[in-house]
């Protein structure tokens, strides 16, 4: 027997398409979560049935009636952290499906599947406490687990995060790391350091650097094309910059501006001495 509400159409894409990787992730981030993709019925109806679990979901985030009837549906804001747009609107409903005395179907309505959802989109419903979520995790996959997680957090209410974070191990969990690091040349660093003079070679930086253990000024060896990017270990790649020009070269919002900006400044520097 099909358990209601679930159509065979939705189990084989549920089973095909769920992101396994991050099933972790999710559990770890979410009260509770469901995926499903966007049909092309839903699309057409402009009606996105959810599955079983997403239906959890909403009655766990404490929706717990549902009305029938596309005009009727109850309104519930799902915030989206990972889109331009922080919030989308849907209305939540039960279709009757009489006609056909077939079991009732509950779907979503408005902007969500209107405007925000194609045909194919993998979409995670996922509720902590009362906050509902919606995530497409196929225009995430560039983000590490780390940023996901502390993105969806920064969603959260001020006091509903603060009391996750009270709750949160104070003996944080021990992971091995394996990872694959670039030995660079000792001598480039040295020669990129004693070119900057105890300066941070970002144009027009006037940062007041801190000194060392050995009195050196603290500067942070950077490669301006990043050798993963198969950028040379070479002096004509690297600038000594201080720590917040280092973070902003990568971390920066206007990091391939900044880049451009080194990059010129470093080559109108060369050739070595
Ligand atoms: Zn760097
Ligand atoms: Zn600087």
């Amino acid at each position: 027997m099909r358990p209601s509400g679930i159509t065979v159409n939705d189990m084989k894409t549920n089973s095909q398409q769920v992101d396994q990787q991050r099933d972790a992730l999710w559990n770890a981030i979410f009260d509770n979560y469901g995926i499903k993709t966007v049909t092309s019925t839903d699309k057409k109806k402009s009606a996105y049935v959810v599955n079983q679990q997403q239906l959890e979901v909403f009655r766990c985030a404490g929706i717990t009636e549902l009305r029938s009837g596309k005009s009727e549906g109850s309104s519930v804001r799902l915030k989206v952290p990972f889109e331009t747009e922080t919030c989308i609107e849907a209305s939540l409903y039960e279709a009757l499906r009489d006609e056909n005395k077939r079991v009732p179907e509950t779907r979503m309505g408005r902007s969500f599947i209107r405007e925000w959802l194609s045909i194919g989109d993998e979409v995670l419903i996922g509720h902590i406490g009362p906050a509902l979520f919606a995530i497409r995790p196929a225009a995430i996959k560039h983000l590490s687990d780390e940023e996901v997680h502390l993105r969806v957090m920064s969603f959260l209410p001020t006091k509903q995060l603060y009391e996750r974070a009270r709750h949160a191990p104070q003996a944080p969990c021990v992971r091995e790391v394996t990872r694959s690091e670039y030995i660079r040349s000792p001598e480039v660093v040295a020669a990129t350091l004693m070119r900057a003079g105890g300066s941070c070679e970002m144009p027009s930086c006037k940062a007041d650097l801190f000194l060392r253990d050995d009195s050196s000024f603290y500067l942070e060896v950077h490669h301006v094309t990043p050798l993963a990017e198969k950028g040379a270990d070479s002096t004509e790649n690297t600038a000594a910059l201080c720590p917040r020009c280092h973070r902003e070269q990568h971390s920066g919002s206007n990091r391939q501006e900044l880049r451009r900006k080194l990059r010129d400044h470093i080559k109108a520097m060369h050739p070595d001495p």
